[in-house]
C-alpha cells in the first residue's frame, strides 16, 4: 500500500463574507458562550481529580473557558499501567491500519473540527484567526498526513539481501512509553509532539501545558472521533514536577518529546541522568527548546527596505512574539538604518492589538500573567539602561482586561545587552545598529552573543555577502532564511528544529524526527 505524497492543506482566508468566516464566528460565540470540563484522559476514560486549575482567555482574563482537572502521581502510575497494557497490541497493528486512523483524522480536521480547533485555539490561547488557521487546522493537518507519509519512506528502508540470505529491518517502536510534554503556543506542536511517536507504534503519557488545556482537549476528542484506540496516547494535564516527577522515575519511560523552555528541558535530562541505571533502556530525549533568532541585514539589502521591514514586523509581533522562531534581535547597517527606522516605526504604530474576536486585530495578550510580568519587566529594563536603550515604539503594557504588551521595539547601543541575548517570548524585540564597515565583524558577534541556535535570517541582494553570512552563522541556525523571515517553517518544505540550547535538532515534520521513535531490530534469515 502506498499513501500518496500529501500536498499542503490550503491556508483558509476567513476574509468578510467567506463560508469559514462565518462558521468561525458561529463557533467563537457558542464555544465563549459555555464553560466546560476538561478531564484526565486514561485509557479513553475521562477522569476528575480534587485538584483544578481554572482557564481563562489571556485578552480578558475575567472569562473562565474551563475548569482543568489536574493528574498527580496515582493518575500518573494509572496512565503507565494502562499504556502498557495496550502497547503490544497497538504495536502489532499493521503499520497501514495505524496510518488509517492518523489520515482521518486530517480529513475530520480539515472538515468538521476546523472551526473547532482554530475557535479553542483562538479562545484559549489568544491568536488571531490568521494565527490560529496556520498552526491549530493547517500544520495539524500536514503534520498528520506528512508524517504518513515519511513513516512510510522509512519503513521501506532495507538492507540488501545476497543469494540465499534476507536481511530485513524490523522497525519496533520503543520498548516502554513515551512522555510528550507540550508548549502553549502551537496547538499543532502539542498534537504532533504526542502522534509522532504514536504513529511509530509507541504508547504515550502527553502532558499539554494547562494555558492550552482546552484547544488540546479537543485535540484528545478529534484523535478518539478518528479511532485511535483506548491508551494509546493518555492525557495528564498539570504542574510540570507533579506530573514528570513520578513518569521520569519510571523504568518504562522510553523517550521524551519535548517543546517548551530551555531550564525545564535541562532539568528532565539531568533527572534522566540521575535515574539512568533504572531503565530498562537509555530513553530518547528529543527536545526543541526556545530560541533568541535574529534577522541580520546587510547594507545591500537597501534594495528592498519594504520586505526587511515586513519582516521584522512580522517576525517579531506575529502571535506576540510568542513563537520559538520570533525574531527577536536585529542587526542593521549604518546605511540603510536612517530609511529603515520611520517605516519601522510607522508599520508598528498601525498594528492592531485587542480582543481576538475583533478580526480586524493583528494582535492578541500574551499568555497569562506570569508572562505579562516578565516582559513587564524586560521593558522596564529598557526603560533603566540609560544611554544603551532607546525605546524606538511600544514600552507600554495594559493588564486591566487581558496580557496586553504593546509591539515593543528597543534600540540597543551594546550588542550583549541582556535584550540582545536572552529569550523574552514576547512582543520585545532588540535591535542593534552596525558600522558597515564592521559587518563580518558583526555577523561573528551575532554567532557569539546567543547560547540558543533555532532560526534566523539574513537579508540581501549581493551574493557574496550572502555566502558570508551562510557560512559565518553556519551554527547560529537549524532554519536559516535568505530574504524571509524566521518565522512561519512549512512541514514538507522546511523541517524545523535547531541546535545549541535550542534543542536536539532533531526536525519536526521529517523522517529524522521519526527515526527517533523507532528501535530497529536487524534480522538475518538463511535460507
Ligand atoms: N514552527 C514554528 C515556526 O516556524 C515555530 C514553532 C515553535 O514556536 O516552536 O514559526
Amino acid at each position: 500500500v502506498r499513501v500518496p505524497t500529501p500536498q499542503n492543506e490550503p491556508i483558509l482566508s476567513h476574509a468578510p463574507g467567506t463560508p469559514e468566516r462565518a462558521e468561525l464566528q458561529a463557533t467563537l460565540k457558542r464555544m465563549a458562550s459555555e464553560q466546560i470540563e476538561i478531564p484526565i484522559v486514561i485509557g479513553g476514560k475521562r477522569i476528575k481529580s480534587n485538584k483544578t486549575d481554572t482557564v481563562r482567555m489571556p485578552h480578558k482574563h475575567s472569562h473562565v473557558l474551563a475548569t482543568l482537572h489536574e493528574a498527580d502521581a496515582s493518575h500518573v502510575e494509572q496512565a503507565i499501567q494502562t499504556a502498557l497494557s495496550v502497547k503490544d497490541e497497538w504495536a502489532r497493528m499493521p503499520f497501514a491500519e495505524r496510518a488509517a486512523i492518523f489520515l482521518r483524522a486530517a480529513e475530520l480536521l480539515a472538515t468538521r473540527y476546523r472551526p473547532i480547533l482554530n475557535a479553542s485555539t483562538m479562545l484559549g490561547q489568544s491568536k488571531t484567526a490568521h494565527q490560529a488557521e496556520i498552526d491549530a487546522a493547517c500544520e495539524a493537518i500536514d503534520f498528520l498526513r506528512y508524517n504518513v507519509h515519511f513513516a512510510q519512506e522509512l519503513l521501506s528502508q532495507q538492507p540488501v539481501s545476497p543469494a540465499q540470505t534476507w536481511n530485513m529491518m524490523d522497525y519496533r517502536p520503543l520498548d516502554g512509553f513515551v512522555f510528550a510534554v507540550a508548549p502553549f503556543n502551537f496547538t499543532s506542536i502539542a498534537m504532533n509532539l504526542a502522534v509522532t511517536p504514536a504513529l511509530m507504534g509507541n504508547v504515550v503519557l502527553f502532558k499539554p501545558s494547562n494555558t492550552a488545556a482546552y484547544s488540546n482537549w479537543y485535540v484528545m476528542e478529534l484523535l478518539r472521533e478518528a479511532g485511535l484506540p483506548d491508551g494509546v496516547i493518555n492525557m495528564l494535564p498539570g504542574d510540570g514536577p507533579t506530573v514528570g516527577n513520578p513518569v521520569l522515575a519510571s523504568p518504562h519511560l522510553g523517550g521524551i518529546h519535548f517543546t517548551g523552555s530551555t531550564p525545564t528541558f535541562q532539568s528532565m535530562w539531568r533527572t534522566v541522568g540521575e535515574n539512568i541505571a533504572r531503565y530498562k533502556q537509555y530513553p530518547r530525549l528529543v527536545g526543541e527548546t526556545g530560541g533568541k533568532d535574529f534577522i541580520f541585514a546587510h547594507p545591500s539589502a537597501a534594495d528592498d527596505l519594504d520586505a526587511l521591514a515586513t519582516a521584522i514586523v512580522r517576525g517579531g509581533y506575529e502571535y506576540q512574539g510568542q513563537k520559538c522562531s520570533a525574531a527577536s534581535r536585529i542587526y542593521v547597517p549604518e546605511s540603510i538604518w536612517p530609511k529603515l527606522k520611520p517605516r519601522l516605526q510607522e508599520m508598528i504604530a498601525e498594528l492592531r492589538m485587542g480582543d481576538i474576536t475583533d478580526f480586524r486585530n493583528f494582535m492578541g495578550a500574551v499568555i497569562d500573567e506570569k508572562s505579562f510580568k516578565r516582559t513587564s519587566s524586560y521593558i522596564e529594563l529598557a526603560k533603566n539602561s540609560g544611554a544603551e536603550a532607546t525605546i524606538l515604539a511600544g514600552g507600554e503594557a495594559d493588564r486591566s482586561e487581558g496580557w496586553f504588551i504593546k509591539p515593543t521595539l528597543v534600540q540597543l547601543t551594546n550588542p550583549r545587552h541582556r535584550i540582545m541575548q536572552e529569550e523574552i517570548f514576547a512582543p520585545v524585540v532588540g535591535l542593534y545598529v552596525y558600522p558597515d564597515a564592521k559587518f563580518e565583524e558583526t555577523l561573528r558577534e551575532c554567532d557569539a552573543c546567543a547560547t540558543y541556535a533555532l532560526t534566523g535570517a539574513v537579508f540581501a541582494r549581493d551574493r557574496k555577502a550572502i555566502s558570508t553570512m551562510m557560512s559565518e552563522l553556519r551554527h547560529t541556525a537549524g532554519n536559516f532564511y535568505i530574504n524571509d523571515k524566521p518565522t512561519g517553517a512549512v512541514v514538507g518544505q522546511q523541517p524545523f528544529g535547531g541546535s545549541r540550547a535550542s534543542g536536539t535538532n532533531d526536525k519536526a515534520g521529517s523522517m529524522l524526527n521519526l527515526v527517533r521513535w523507532t528501535s530497529p531490530r536487524t534480522i538475518k534469515e538463511n535460507f
